[in-house]
């Protein structure tokens, strides 16, 4: 019986596409092409050379079961893969086959290479390394960069203006200037993500043939314990290390991880070392983070760090304006400047008041109008961001005990009172992140040792008291209400 290569990867497709999600198969196996059948040797064409790393490190034992499932034990996978034009000379679409016994590797044929897609992984002893191809340094990688994450829609104001022009200048000449490497940090949703994403679309731009890639510290992390656990490391870090720009997003979830640190730390070192460029992001900057071996911190320092602050009035505007034009999308003045002027902590969350906004208004096909926005903004800020303080604290325990406001902050020692008080201290503690220091100053300008004093007896009181322990109780609801 002759089959062709299409009926056999047919096949193979409809037992992979049983076996894993819809979208990887969607991202990884549609894009295949079968392109011949040589005996029991099915050739496949894929995209990229990420693409072949990707499925080896992913689906080689899936492959291998459809594989011999379809031509028996002697079933042989052979990849095709699509260079793209970088190699230095010109060549686009350039094309070598890569060959892949089950056993041994045996001859390598003329210009194709060698890479260790082996069937029998489970008996192969030494694996080559199969990201250095002799003569074909530049691979084609996906750089997960997201296209709509461009300088051009990225404002720039007094909150972000170093970090930007440094990201400018990076891009323009990446490796090359005194940003190396780059960190960028500031709390969520201020913008870390979109700069690096930037810089990253722009080496591409005005570099073409450099290799970038984009990943949150989560995706390298999981590579590489996927990467341990197929002994595959070495693939891992020599992969990482063609990189010519390295983009690693929220680098604070190093903290702890130690064998991701020294990965890291490698693959960082060999980059700067050969001049490449590293972009890193965090949450805080570097003499804050905790968790990481000061050998990595101190590489953190070496370049600039740039922090992103929160945007004021005016750019806040820009932001939401430039949002509105990019999707073609006109509200009134007031409305935007009502927006900018009531979301004030966070860009991602402006902008999430002004979808809501919009879907609002056309689901329930409203104009939008400044109630609209008034009602919207109303249940947003409120279902998102309503932080407790200590002087709301005082206030509903105030209320409580009908007592004025003042006396909280009175030196009086009235019995009554100084429960009170240290009702309030106990709460600050419990609901706040305020220091024992700065609770004591706002209850009265007393030092953390009254503070924690407060904290204990309120505590035994309620062991002892049932009266006292139900008036705790009702009033913790009332504040966080
Ligand atoms: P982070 O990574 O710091 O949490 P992001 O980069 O994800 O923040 O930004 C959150 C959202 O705010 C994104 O949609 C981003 O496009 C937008 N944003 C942040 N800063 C700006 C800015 N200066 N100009 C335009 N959009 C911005
Ligand atoms: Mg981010």
């Amino acid at each position: 019986m002759n089959r062709t290569c299409t009926e056999v990867w047919q096949n193979c497709m409809d037992v992979i596409r049983d076996n894993i999600s819809q979208q990887s198969f969607k991202t990884w196996f549609e894009p295949i092409t079968p392109v011949k059948l040589d005996g029991k040797v099915l050739t496949i064409q894929v995209p990229s050379q990420f693409f072949y790393e990707w499925l080896e490190e992913h689906y080689i034992t899936l492959l291998r079961k459809t594989i011999r499932k379809e031509l028996g034990t002697e079933g042989r996978l052979e990849y095709k893969i699509i260079m793209d034009g970088s190699s230095g000379n010109g060549e686009q679409g350039e094309q070598f086959s890569v060959h892949m016994p089950t056993s041994n590797r045996s001859a390598t044929r003329n210009a194709s290479v060698s890479m260790p897609i082996d069937l029998n992984r489970d008996n192969a002893k030494e694996i080559p390394n199969p990201f250095i191809i002799p003569g074909l340094r530049k691979i084609k990688v996906n750089s997960q960069l997201n296209e709509s994450y461009s300088f051009d829609t990225f404002i720039e104001g007094d909150c972000n203006r170093l970090a930007r022009s440094a990201g400018y200048a990076v891009s323009q000449s990446p490796g090359k200037t005194a940003f190396n490497p780059l960190l960028i940090y500031s709390q969520v949703g201020l913008g870390k993500t979109h700069l690096a994403q930037a810089i990253g679309l722009d080496v591409k731009t005005n570099f073409p043939d450099k290799t970038v890639l984009y990943v949150t510290l989560d995706q390298f992390t999981n590579q590489f314990i996927d990467a341990v656990k197929n002994g595959s490391q070495n693939d891992f870090v020599h992969f990482y290390q063609m990189m010519d720009v390295l983009i690693v997003d929220d680098i604070q979830f190093l903290s702890g991880r130690e064998k991701t640190q020294d990965v890291f730390f490698n693959i960082f070192n060999h980059l700067h070392q050969n001049g490449k460029q590293l972009v890193i992001t965090s949450d805080k900057p570097p003499v804050e983070m905790q968790g990481i071996k000061p050998r990595l911190l101190s590489r953190f320092k070496w370049g600039l760090s740039a922090d992103l602050q929160v945007p004021d009035l005016e750019t806040r505007i820009a932001i939401l304006e430039k949002k509105l034009y990019n999707d073609g999308i006109t509200i009134p003045s007031e409305v935007v400047e009502y927006l900018a002027y009531s979301v004030t902590t966070n860009v991602r969350e402006l902008e999430g008041a002004l979808i809501s906004i919009i879907a609002q208004s056309s689901l329930n096909k409203k104009a939008i109008t400044l109630d609209l926005a008034r009602q919207m903004i109303d249940k947003f800020v409120k279902s998102t961001t309503r932080e407790i303080s200590i002087d709301y604290i005082q206030k509903v325990i105030c209320d409580y005990f009908s007592l004025p406001v003042e006396l909280m902050v009175s030196k009086t020692r009235k019995r009554e009172i100084v429960q009170a008080r240290q009702l309030a201290m106990y709460f600050s503690k419990k609901l706040t992140k305020a220091s024992l220091a700065t609770i004591g100053l706002h209850c009265g300008n007393k030092d953390h040792a009254t503070v924690l004093h407060a904290c204990r007896t309120v505590t035994n009181l309620q062991e002892t008291d049932k009266q006292f322990k139900l008036y705790v109780d009702e009033l913790e609801k009332k504040i966080k209400l």
